[in-house]
């Protein structure tokens, strides 16, 4: 599953943000329609994708999530995390949430997920920040039927590690490095959820050097360049991460806290 999650290639992410930055709105078609709030970092094809789909809209406290039918049930679970951790993630970064809902898309196959995505279907990750949505790929896509898929989803799914990422995006106004980005989310997603990405590869990621996580992060082996990013986080540990993250948002870089460690 995880192998899914790292084949993902978030750079992806950012430079499309930027290609497809508009303002429209969708009225959705359901009894209280709902309409997404203007925003200049949304991406218009997942805007499309959701009113062609003719997607239902649901509204929490924090987030809104927008799915097709047969994904009702997986619905509540998704906004109910996304409630509970949105604001848990924002505290522990010290960065205040605004009045805006974050917005999450169920998709319910890995090809319309793939092609909204742009990437590679038989690579595909759970889920991804991207476009300004949490996108994120129906439980039945990767877990087994017989498995207990709520349960699974809720220890290893992408809604921690997406929101993550989410967080990461709006403090540092993308002013950072896409290992960093990993990094931080693979460590959140263990601080949180306790769940620690591929800990086998701890040896192997030695080899990696910050030089490679820097330059190549996309060239160089997947789940190395993963696993180096979260040790590299752990290795400096909440405090010192915290004060980073401060740090980073008044303007300095990545490399005067890690390039010598
Ligand atoms: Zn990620």
């Amino acid at each position: 599953m995880h192998d899914i999650l790292m084949k993902f290639k978030c750079a992806a992410v950012f430079v499309f943000l930027a290609v497809f930055l508009i303002n429209i709105k969708i009225t959705m078609s359901r009894s209280g329609n709902l309409v997404i709030p203007e925003k200049k970092t949304i991406n218009k094809k997942i805007y499309t994708y959701i009113a062609e789909n003719n997607m239902i809209a649901k509204q929490g406290k924090y987030a809104n999530i927008y799915y097709e039918k047969v994904d009702e049930q997986y619905s509540d679970m998704i906004l109910d995390m996304a409630d509970l951790y949105y604001p848990i993630i924002s505290s522990e970064m010290n960065h205040k949430i605004s009045d805006e809902k974050i917005d999450i898309v169920i998709y319910n196959s890995k090809k319309k997920f793939a092609d909204i995505l742009l990437i590679d279907e038989k690579n595909s990750p759970m889920g991804a920040y991207y476009g300004g949505f949490i996108n994120i790929l129906n439980p039945e896509s990767w877990i087994e039927k017989d498995e207990d898929i709520i349960e699974r989803f809720m220890n290893e799914g992408p809604v921690v590690h997406e929101i993550t990422h989410l967080v990461l995006d709006k403090k540092l106004k993308g002013n950072y490095d896409l290992w960093f980005s990993e990094g931080v989310a693979l460590y959140f997603e263990k601080r949180l959820t306790g769940f620690e990405w591929r800990k086998d590869l701890s040896r192997s990621a030695d080899k990696i050097t910050y030089k490679d996580l820097k330059e190549n992060f996309l060239e160089i082996d997947e789940s190395l360049a993963y696993r180096k990013s979260y040790e590299l986080i752990d290795k400096i540990g909440y405090e010192r991460l915290l004060k980073i993250l401060d740090e980073i948002q008044k303007g300095k870089t990545c490399d005067e806290f890690f390039e010598t460690l």
